[in-house]
């Protein structure tokens, strides 16, 4: 690692200006201010959001609802799309000293203990998929998405969030071409923006101004409290990391969203929650239950490590979220049981297509 880091500090030193991505995980952030050492120029382009982060705001947002009328008033504001230049050089083909690979598995050796896990199939990675996904998703479910996005069997959903993630697409060209289908104003339309804009850019809010959002000690005081009162609670079962990882419990609906994680990469919203939230109910401590939820989560999401990994296990232990009527081990952190599963119209199919052990 250190013949790397030395190869692209060189590099560094040479370039008149760098411009990178604006991440906003922790290790993005750490990243920038290190390279900003050793380079007269760094520019960021904060090509992952649509409203510019401190432009939105500047303060840590509590709610989605505080965040909203702030990003929807200078939504408008920032939908053009930049015009693409060809590249003269690619950085593909540079032939950088330190950085030569003859194979994949070479470059993978020279991350020392990284754990690695198989491959999912059938997901194609790239820029064309994610625009082929999107055109799916505006072609056949954006008419859909409102009503039937939190029914995991249904389909109604853009699956796009790996996609959004390595910036293969930008969640300004989903809305231009969202927008080119369906105006502002249809409640499809809003619903969409209400989760690629209001919650996802509400979680690069939290990494940008909570220091410890990406920790258990980031949750707000109330949610801890009530917590660790709760935490000497009876569990009825407590797994081990293996048994969850191997989607081993006694729950059929757990054991399908993990099924699903481990087969595609990513967990429908709605089981999403419902899986996190469980691990609270089956682990010793709540702090141990958002550990697993961060190891799991990021180990097999094709979809994490990103801020709206954070936010969304953040939001099952009670961040941008109000206290509820208090109970066991969850105490005032709002509740899940199958009983809101079982509700939905589509949850069979659900079930069905995830009951096949796709192993690890
Ligand atoms: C415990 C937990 C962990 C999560 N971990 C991740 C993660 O690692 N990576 C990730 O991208 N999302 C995560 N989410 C948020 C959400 O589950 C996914 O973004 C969504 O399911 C992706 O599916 P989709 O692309 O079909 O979403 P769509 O419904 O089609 O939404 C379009 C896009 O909006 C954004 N979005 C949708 N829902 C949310 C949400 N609730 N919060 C923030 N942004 C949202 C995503 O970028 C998504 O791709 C997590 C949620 C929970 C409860």
């Amino acid at each position: 690692m250190v013949r790397k880091t030395e190869s692209l500090l060189k590099l560094v030193n040479e370039a008149v200006s760098v411009v990178v991505d604006a991440g906003y995980t922790g290790h993005q952030q750490t990243f920038r201010k290190t390279l900003a050492k050793y380079c007269d120029s760094v520019k960021m382009v904060e090509g992952d959001v649509v409203v510019p982060v401190k432009t939105a705001s500047t303060r840590a947002e509590p709610y989605a609802r505080t965040i909203r009328p702030k990003l929807l008033n200078k939504l408008d504001n920032f939908l053009e799309t930049v015009p693409e230049i060809p590249v003269k050089q690619s950085s593909t083909d540079l032939d950088i000293e330190g950085l030569r690979y003859e194979t994949f598995e070479h470059l993978l050796k020279d991350f020392g203990s990284i754990e690695f896990v198989e491959p999912v199939k059938d997901v194609v990675g790239g820029e064309d998929e994610a625009h082929k996904r999107l055109e799916t998703f505006v072609g056949e479910r954006l008419d859909r998405y409102a009503a039937e996005r939190s029914d995991p069997g249904s389909e109604a959903c853009s699956e796009l969030s790996p996609y959004l993630r390595y910036g293969m697409i930008s969640p300004v060209q989903v809305l231009k071409r969202v927008f080119e289908y369906r105006r502002r104003g249809d409640v499809n339309v809003e619903s969409l923006i209400n989760e690629l804009v209001v919650w996802r850019e509400l979680a690069r809010n939290g990494e940008v101004y909570n220091p410890f959002f990406e920790k258990y000690e980031g949750l707000p005081e109330w949610a801890r409290e009530t917590l660790s009162i709760h935490a000497g609670d009876r569990r009825e079962q407590v797994y081990s990391m293996s048994e969850l990882e191997r989607a081993d419990t006694h729950d059929v609906y757990w054991n399908a969203a993990q099924q699903e994680l481990l087969a595609t990469g990513k967990i429908h919203n709605y089981m999403r929650m419902y899986w996190c939230k469980k691990l609270l109910e089956w682990t010793d401590s709540p702090e141990t239950a958002y550990r697993y939820a961060v190891y799991l989560n990021n180990k097999y999401g094709l979809d994490a490590e990103d801020p709206n990994s954070y936010l969304g296990i953040s939001w099952c232990f009670g961040a941008y979220d109000r206290p509820f009527t208090e109970s066991k081990i969850y105490g005032k952190v709002r509740r899940m049981t199958d009983q809101s599963l079982k509700r939905k119209k589509q949850i069979n199919n659900y079930i069905q297509r995830w009951s096949a052990p796709a192993g690890i």
